[in-house]
């Protein structure tokens, strides 16, 4: 609107300086400078309104309802001033006839015309909103009617009519025009709307979709990059030349978790992360792979910081103290890579081999890949090819050790333990073989088999008439944790008829720890009578209250507290106090590793019910235990 009233004003000055020149000519040159002076003032009214400000024209789509009310008042109130103006502007042409003598002097024709044009000039114009160009058109229109009609004649009369029928068909042109105007401006604003919402549909899933490639590569708690995250890049940078990779794995982080609980345990995962972030040289990459535990990759050559370098800052900046935390608690070990592999899979096992290495050396350590690493973790890929074959061609062994009663004669159990002599690296220690059948997927292959020895043994014991003697067999805490161990023990018992009774599962307190995880398993297997047993009682973080929740019925006491005691004042305080602990709580003790005869005594003078060890009896395969143990047994009642 505002827009075709400023482009028809120019016209509306040229025609009116056409008026006042011919008024000039016909002798009515004060009349017609007045007229041009008014005219020109309410164009100027006009330019200057349609200039000022209207609050009408700021709608935007976060308008509040208050905001678009007071905009369209003011929008309203603009508009109705602009009428005004028009009106003043047409009234001010409605003087013509006082430049032509009431369109009675030569020059009638001339202003006649003039009027016509102007008034059809306003219509074609002001398309936007018809009652601008009408107000306009209405008083000249008006007055050359009444002055045709005043001066008498007839041809005047008929054009009087004529002008009124062409007022009529200009106000009908300007209601059409703005109808049809209002509907182009209503397509118009509903493509642009359309328009906009598709483009902010668009920026709201291309954010998305940014959110979700971001959450997809990196680790919600730190920022750092997560696993997947970490592989991608590696997997670029690895092309680009030689790398170092350092996976680091805190010491003690599981202690702050259980004691200070997992939100303390996250605000620990994030103090770290900001720790390696700050230590990590600028060409390096930092991520949490899960857990506790991190890693680094970066190029030594390109920030001239020597890997063994890195590693030992990363080592003293964890073990900077923790506010709110005991400092002595936490560390972190790492393994280092260096070189190039073939793949990043391959740097990846190497450095987890190096990391391995530098926990088994306790807190605080790092540890380089090397040639006797590279052995190590050859030997550990040929277990773990190998075992499969081996427990398909049952070349794995069960043997038993015996367990006495206080009288070391009185046969009361047997510990199932694992036995592997492998074709070409000879016996494999039974911790190695858990954690290779871990690694290879073989968890729940390798305890079912040893599980099928464990059931052979009970079978063989009632058949001798030693239904008494309870076998017990360890469970590691990866078996417990992944596999559905109360479900396969049960059902085999259930299916080979055995007592639930003959059976004891023997957990390490490693295991209880993390007792959500294996109290559902536990209780499974104590409502079904299978006894529990926590095994190496004392060298881990036990608590009475983990006693109870895991409905343990025997601690078996660790066998570092057990074999040398008869020398030891420390040894025999613990073993007693063990001792006291399990009367109280109505818990059977066994002490294991007994190795002499000296302290075979020293344990029978304290009342230790039950014994194990080298000295009364090894692990033996099951016809050596036929032969040795059960042809003169003596078994319990
Ligand atoms: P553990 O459960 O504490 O088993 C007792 C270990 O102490 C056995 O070692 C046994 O041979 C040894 N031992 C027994 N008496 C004496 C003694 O008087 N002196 C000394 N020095 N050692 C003695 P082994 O068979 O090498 O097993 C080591 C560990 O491997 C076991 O410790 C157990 O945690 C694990 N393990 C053994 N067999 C199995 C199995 O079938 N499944 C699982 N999950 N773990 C097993
Ligand atoms: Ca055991
Ligand atoms: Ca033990």
């Amino acid at each position: 609107m505002r827009g075709s009233v400023l482009a028809a004003i120019p016209v509306n000055m040229l025609l009116g300086l056409a008026s006042t020149w011919v008024a000039f000519h016909s002798g009515h040159g004060e009349a017609g400078a007045i007229w041009f002076t008014v005219s020109t003032a309410v164009n100027l009214l006009r330019i200057g309104l349609c200039r000022a400000p209207c609050l009408g024209l700021g709608l935007t789509p976060d308008t509040t309802p208050a905001m678009a009310a007071a905009s369209l008042r003011s929008a309203d109130r603009h508009l109705c001033a602009c009428i005004a103006a028009a009106f003043l502007s047409g009234l001010v042409w409605a003087c013509q006839p006082l430049l032509c003598e009431g369109y009675t002097s030569a020059q009638t024709l001339f202003y006649l015309v003039i009027t016509c044009g102007i008034t059809a000039g306003a219509v074609t114009h002001g398309t936007a909103y018809a009652r601008i160009p009408l107000a306009f058109i209405l008083p000249p229109l008006l007055s050359v009617t009444v002055c045709l009609v005043a001066a008498g004649d007839f041809d005047r009369d008929c054009l009087a009519a004529c002008v009124l029928l062409y007022l009529l068909a200009l106000t009908h042109t300007a209601f059409r025009s703005e109808a049809g105007f209002c509907e182009a401006s209503r397509i118009k604003n509903e493509a642009t709307a359309l328009a906009r919402s598709r483009a902010e549909a668009h920026a709201s899933v291309s954010a998305l979709a940014d959110e979700m490639r971001r959450r997809a590569t990196h680790d919600d708690l730190t920022g750092l990059f997560n696993r997947a995250g970490f592989i991608q890049q590696a997997e670029s940078r690895l092309q680009a030349g030689a790398i170092s990779l350092l996976l680091l794995d805190l010491d003690g982080f599981k202690l702050v978790n259980d004691v200070y609980g997992h939100k303390a345990g996250d605000r620990v995962l994030v103090e770290v992360a900001r720790r390696i972030r700050a230590v990590l040289p600028g060409n390096g990459l930092a991520a949490r792979l899960g857990g506790d535990e991190f890693a680094v990759l970066y190029d030594p050559a390109a920030s001239g910081i020597p890997q063994d370098q890195l590693a030992a800052s990363l080592v003293a900046a964890v073990a900077q103290p923790l506010d709110g935390f005991d400092a002595g608690r936490l560390g972190v070990s790492i393994g280092v890579h260096s070189g190039t592999e073939p793949s990043l899979t391959e740097m990846l096992s190497c450095a987890d081999a190096a990391l391995y290495a530098a926990k088994a050396a306790g807190r605080n350590h790092y540890r380089m890949f090397d040639a006797g690493l590279r052995e190590r973790l050859q030997i550990r890929r040929d277990l773990e090819r190998d075992l499969s074959t081996a427990l398909a061609e049952a070349d794995l062994e069960v043997w038993f050790q015996p367990i006495y009663a206080l009288d070391a004669q009185t046969l009361v159990g047997l510990e199932a333990l694992v036995r592997w002599q492998h074709p070409r690296l000879g016996w494999i220690a039974p911790p190695d073989l858990v954690v290779t059948a871990a690694t290879a997927g073989l968890t729940e292959s390798l305890l079912r088999y040893i599980l099928e020895q464990v059931c052979a043994m009970m079978q063989i014991l009632r058949a001798r008439g030693l239904g008494t003697v309870r076998v017990a067999m360890n469970v590691s805490p990866q078996e417990m944790a992944q596999v559905p161990v109360d479900e396969i023990v049960i059902e085999r018992l259930n299916r080979l008829d055995l007592p639930p009774a003959m059976l004891e599962i023997e957990i390490t307190e490693e295991t209880a720890l993390d007792i959500a995880a294996v109290q559902g398993k536990l209780h499974g297997l104590s409502r079904a009578g299978i006894r529990v047993a926590l095994d190496d009682f004392g060298i881990g973080y036990s608590s009475l209250s983990s006693l109870r929740q895991l409905r343990a019925d025997r601690i078996k006491i660790d066998r570092s507290f057990v074999t040398g005691l008869s020398d030891s004042d420390d040894k025999r305080g613990l073993v007693l106090a063990v001792l006291g602990l399990g009367r109280m709580l109505g818990l059977e003790v066994v002490a294991e590793g007994v190795e002499s005869d000296e302290d075979l005594r020293t344990l029978q003078t304290m009342g230790c019910p039950f014994l194990q060890g080298y000295h009364l009896g090894r692990p033996m395969p099951v016809p050596e235990l036929e032969a040795k143990v059960f042809a003169n047994r003596i078994a319990a009642a």
